[in-house]
């Protein structure tokens, strides 16, 4: 049976910085949970970060700029947070790498977590269009990240891979 990764906040655990789950009640996410397919995930507290933690965004750049160098994740306090978010990262991939997920379903706007957009690093809630840390690594090692705005897609494309395999 294909797993599927899920951000841990999109499954109503209280993992966001600011203590709070998300609510993304949805069939097709209740569907994979009844049949045992959701590997859970929260790259930021998988690393260490507390709950709740400072809000952070990435500064001049998305995921792949902070792979780079060229851009960190900042704490709104001004703190660097890149080296966490990284190490979360890893063990998301490693989860994949662990159960042989190919498919991801990953939090929209997350500096971690998102996949087609974070905010612009100024904390004025602005968006642009871009990738978060997480997503990037994934995304690199072939895995197909969707938000849960995608959970249709996400779905057709596990299907797929099932009768592919
Ligand atoms: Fe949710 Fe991802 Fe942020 Fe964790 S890192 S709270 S899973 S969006």
């Amino acid at each position: 049976m294909e797993k599927v990764l899920v951000s841990a906040c999109l499954l109503g655990k209280p993992v966001r910085y600011d203590g709070q789950g998300l609510t993304a009640a949805d069939d097709i996410l209740a569907a994979w949970q009844s049949a045992g397919q959701v590997v859970s995930v929260c790259p930021e507290v998988d690393a260490g970060m507390s709950i709740p933690r400072a809000p952070a965004e990435i500064v001049c750049g998305e995921g792949v700029d902070v792979w780079s160098g060229a851009a960190a994740v900042m704490e709104k306090t001004g703190t660097d947070v890149s080296d966490y978010f990284k190490k979360g990262a890893r063990i998301a991939l490693a989860l994949c790498q662990k159960h042989n997920i190919k498919v991801a379903v990953l939090t929209e706007k997350s500096p971690s977590c998102g996949s087609k957009h974070i905010y612009d690093g100024s904390f004025s809630n602005r968006k642009i269009s871009g990738a978060g840390v997480t997503a990037t690594l994934l995304t690199q090692h072939g895995i197909h990240v969707f938000s849960q705005h995608e959970l249709t897609q996400a779905n057709m494309m596990l299907q797929q891979l099932a009768c592919a395999r």
